[in-house]
C-alpha cells in the first residue's frame, strides 16, 4: 500500500520527481501526510486529524468530499467523461445558464477553462482584442497566475522568474492601508479595527507610523492611493490602456483590503482610458466574503470581465472568465478552442457547488463565522506585540504579524515559521502570505462551525504565547 512507505521516503520522492522546489519542497519543516478528507477535516496516514483552515487556499469552497458534490461527480462519472464543446451537451448549458445568474447585467457570456491562470490569460487577450490597445495594470503584492503572461500581472517576486514575462504589464502601488503609507481600518470594509485608528470624525490627528510621526487624518487614504494611481498613468503606461485587473481583496499578498471607493474611483479613471476592469475572484468569490456572492459587489463596482478558478469547483480544476455580449463580439472575430474547458465532469460539479453553497448556507457561514474570527482574532491583536493587523470579510481573514507595532516590520521568517509549525502540531492548518511572508491566512471550507473558530483561536493564542515564551 502506498501509505505505508515512510514520510520520508515520501518527501524524496517529491524532491526527484514531483516539481521539486529546492528548498520549497512541502510547507512545513516536518510535512503533513494527508491521506483522506471530509468537510473541514483532513486526516493524515496514522489518523491524525486536522482542521483545515487553508483549504487547498481557499479552493474547497463547500468541504472536502462533500457528499452532494461527490454525489454530482460519480453521476456524471458514470455517463460521460469528456466531449468538447464541439458538440451540444447538456451539463455544459445547465451549468452557463445556472452561473450567469449569479451575475448582474451585462456579464451574461461565459467561458470555461481550467485554471485561474488560464481564465486570467485568456481575460488579458480578451481585453486587448476588445481595446485595441495593449499596457495593463494590477496591484503590487497581487497573485493572477504564474504563466509566462500571467507572471506579468502576478507581482510578488517569489512567484517571478527572469523571463520577459508579461510585456506591457506594470504593476501600481497597492492601496494597502496596514502596510502602505496612508491609512486606516474605517477606510475599509472589515468589521475589526486596526491600531492605527485616528478616529477621524474629529478631524486631523497625530499618530505613529512605521517609526516616525505623522499629521493626517486617515480619510486621505483613498485620496492618496487614488493620487498614486494617476502618478502611475502619468508616469508608466500609454494614454490609453487595454485592462485593469484587481482582486476585491488580495489573496496570496495576505487578505489585503483596500480603502473604501478606490476600486469605483479606480474603475473610473480606467475607462476614461479606454480600458477595462477586471475583478480577479479566483479567492474572494462564491460567497467567501460573507456580505456578498461576489467579492467586487462589496466595493459597489461592476466589472467588465470577472474571472474565477478554484472554489468554482471546490478542488476540482476549472475556471472561468464571465464577461459582456459586447467584449464577447470582439472576441468571436477569431475561433476560441479549449479541449478541456467546460468538461460535463467539471461543469456538473460546479453546477452542484453553486446548488450546495446556497442549500449549506455557505455564504452566511462565511459572514458569521468570519466575522466571529476576526471579532476575537482582534483582541489578540490588542494584547500581543507581535500581531500587527486583523483584516478581511467573511472567510478570507489576514493576520499580519510584525516585529513590533512601532516598526511594523514583518515578524522574520523564522520566527513565522515556528508559529506555523506550533499551529499545525496542535491541529489546525493555516496559511501564510504576503509579499514578506509575514501574512497568516485563514480560508477554510465554508461550513466550518463556532466551534471550529473556538479551537483555532485557542492554539493560535497558544502558538503566539510559545513563541513569546521562548523569545
Ligand atoms: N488569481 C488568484 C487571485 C489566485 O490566488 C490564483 C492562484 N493562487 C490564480 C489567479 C491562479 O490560479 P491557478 O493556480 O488555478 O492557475
Amino acid at each position: 500500500d502506498r501509505f505505508h512507505r515512510s514520510l520520508s521516503s515520501h518527501v524524496a520522492i517529491r524532491r526527484q520527481y514531483c516539481n521539486p522546489m529546492t528548498m520549497k519542497v512541502t510547507y512545513y519543516k516536518k510535512p503533513v501526510f494527508i491521506h483522506q478528507g471530509h468537510m473541514q477535516w483532513l486526516w493524515d496516514v496514522d489518523g491524525r486529524r486536522y482542521l483545515d483552515l487553508f483549504a487547498g487556499v481557499a479552493t474547497v469552497s463547500v468541504g472536502h468530499c462533500h457528499p452532494k458534490v461527490t454525489a454530482a461527480a460519480e453521476h456524471q462519472l458514470k455517463r460521460l467523461w469528456h466531449t468538447t464543446s464541439i458538440y451540444v451537451y447538456p451539463p455544459l448549458h445547465e451549468y452557463c445558464e445556472k452561473l450567469a445568474s449569479y451575475f448582474p447585467d451585462p456579464l451574461k457570456v461565459i467561458y470555461l477553462t481550467n485554471s485561474g491562470s488560464e481564465a486570467n490569460d485568456l481575460a488579458m487577450l480578451m481585453a486587448r482584442l476588445h481595446t485595441g490597445n495593449f499596457d495593463i495594470l494590477t496591484f503590487r503584492g497581487s497573485y493572477h497566475g504564474g504563466s509566462p503572461q500571467t507572471m506579468g500581472l502576478t507581482s510578488n517576486a517569489a512567484y517571478k522568474y527572469p523571463i520577459a514575462n508579461g510585456l506591457g504589464c506594470t504593476n501600481t502601488m497597492c492601496p494597502d492601508v496596514f502596510r502602505g503609507p496612508w491609512g486606516g481600518s474605517h477606510c475599509r470594509d472589515s468589521p475589526v479595527q486596526t491600531i492605527r485608528d485616528c478616529g477621524c470624525a474629529q478631524g486631523t490627528q497625530t499618530h505613529r507610523s512605521r517609526g516616525s510621526t505623522h499629521s493626517r487624518c486617515h480619510c486621505m487614504a483613498n485620496e492618496q492611493y487614488i493620487g498614486q494611481l494617476k502618478e502611475t498613468f502619468a508616469t508608466s503606461v500609454p494614454s490609453r490602456i487595454a485592462a485593469f485587473f484587481g482582486e476585491p481583496i488580495q489573496g496570496v499578498g495576505g487578505a489585503v483590503q483596500y480603502p473604501k471607493n478606490y476600486l469605483k474611483e479606480a474603475y473610473k479613471l480606467v475607462r476614461e482610458r479606454g480600458g477595462v476592469c477586471i475583478a480577479d475572484e479566483v479567492q474572494t468569490g462564491f460567497g467567501r466574503t460573507g456580505t456578498h456572492f461576489w467579492g467586487f459587489q462589496g466595493h459597489d463596482v461592476i466589472p467588465d470581465m470577472v474571472t474565477m478558478a478554484k472554489g468554482i469547483g471546490n478542488g476540482f480544476p476549472m475556471g472561468a472568465v464571465v464577461t459582456t455580449p459586447e467584449i464577447a463580439a470582439s472576441f468571436a472575430k477569431g475561433v476560441h478552442f479549449n479541449t478541456f474547458g467546460g468538461n460535463p465532469v467539471a461543469c456538473a460539479i460546479a453546477s452542484s457547488v453553486l446548488d450546495t453553497i446556497k442549500e449549506d448556507g455557505a455564504q452566511q457561514i462565511s459572514l458569521d463565522v468570519g466575522t466571529y474570527l476576526m471579532t476575537e482574532l482582534a483582541k489578540f491583536r490588542d494584547k500581543y506585540e507581535i500581531i500587527g493587523d486583523v483584516r478581511g470579510k467573511g472567510l478570507q481573514i489576514g493576520v499580519e504579524m510584525v516585529k513590533d507595532k512601532v516598526s511594523r516590520d514583518p515578524l522574520p521568517a523564522e520566527a513565522m515559521g515556528e508559529i506555523f509549525e506550533d499551529v499545525k502540531d496542535m491541529g489546525v492548518l493555516i496559511g501564510k502570505g504576503g509579499v514578506y511572508g509575514q501574512t497568516f491566512r485563514i480560508k477554510p471550507p465554508m461550513c466550518i462551525t463556532r466551534e471550529d473558530a473556538d479551537f483555532f483561536l485557542a492554539v493560535f493564542n497558544k502558538s503566539i504565547k510559545n513563541y513569546m515564551d521562548r523569545r
